[in-house]
């Protein structure tokens, strides 16, 4: 694994085990506690995949193989890419995983790839939470989602948290 990805999967791991310690999971899932997330995020392996030719190369990024928890990287877009939009990917991918192995939708099945429950996540650990579109899009809505998950804005409070933090801060302010 080259040395910028492996900063962006530290960072990102950082973000998925701060985001358990805070609580900010239970709106999907009581599975994800700070114990079972940090065990889960040492499971998950991160490889610079040589598979992608053709269209693929130009355009897939990453790629996250569920069953195996295992995300796959584009060695291409690991040139091209700048840091931010590095972590972004694979926080994105790292999400698919958390999704197939954490989350079920209100009728208990699997969710869809990106559905409502891994855009939510997107603004719990802060990735572009939309599947493919243009680089210029994508990097927009990083900042984005950036902006309001480190100020920790109105919007973002009530997207994210549980009713229960939510009520818990308006009491203390
Ligand atoms: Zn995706």
């Amino acid at each position: 694994m080259n040395e910028r990805l492996q900063k962006a999967v530290l960072q990102a791991t950082i973000r998925f085990a701060d985001a358990a310690d805070r609580g900010l999971f239970a709106r999907l899932t009581d599975k994800a506690t700070p114990e079972t997330v940090v065990e889960w995020l040492r499971g998950v392996e991160h490889i610079v995949s040589q598979t992608y030719t053709g269209k693929r190369k130009r355009y897939v990024n990453g790629s996250a193989l569920v069953e195996d928890r295992t995300v796959l990287y584009n060695p291409r877009f690991l040139e091209v890419a700048e840091d931010f939009e590095l972590l972004d990917v694979v926080l994105h991918e790292i999400g698919h995983l958390f999704v197939w192995d954490f989350v079920r939708d209100a009728r208990g099945k699997r969710c869809a790839h990106h559905g409502s429950e891994w855009r939510l996540l997107g603004w719990i650990v802060g990735y572009a939470p939309q599947g493919s579109k243009s680089r210029e899009g994508r990097r927009r809505l990083i900042r984005d989602v950036e902006y309001h998950r480190t100020n920790q804005t109105e919007a973002w409070k009530r997207a994210v948290m549980p009713l229960s933090l939510l009520y818990a801060l308006r009491r203390a302010s």
